[in-house]
């Protein structure tokens, strides 16, 4: 069950502030409040979806592509894509998922080491 009140749902409402990146139809990009890296911004569908599951069942071929061409496009804009970067969807409880509105984590900006802490 998609919460309304979850604080993506506000920024896409306009309710709270982001420090925004691009946007069109499909997506919205901004930046991460608490970057784990040196670019960290954050891509989330403008639907009402709680995760990758969720959206990869629910949502429309349309705005699947979309979605996923605007991660590709937010790499380019912040200029990650040449000395490389790293997307992470975290879905649920085992992956601490905080808030529950898909989204993708785009880091980079610096070399990310392993995939997993330790
Ligand atoms: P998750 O653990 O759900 O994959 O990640 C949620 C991310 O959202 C975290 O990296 C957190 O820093 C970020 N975040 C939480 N609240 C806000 C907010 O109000 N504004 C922005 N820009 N990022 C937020």
């Amino acid at each position: 069950m998609y919460d309304e009140h979850n604080i993506f749902a506000k920024i896409l409402r306009g309710e709270i502030p982001c420090d925004k990146v691009s946007e069109n139809d499909s997506y919205l990009a901004f930046k991460d409040i608490n970057p784990q890296a040196d670019v960290h911004v954050l891509v989330i569908p403008k639907g009402a979806y709680v995760s990758l599951d969720d959206f990869t069942s629910k949502a429309s071929d349309e705005e699947i592509l979309g979605f996923w061409r605007g991660v590709r496009s937010v790499a380019d804009q912040i200029g990650v894509i040449g000395a490389g970067f790293r997307i992470v969807a975290n879905h649920g409880a085992n992956a601490n998922q905080e808030v529950p509105h898909f989204h993708v984590h785009v880091l980079g900006g610096q070399n990310l080491k392993g995939l997993l802490p330790g």
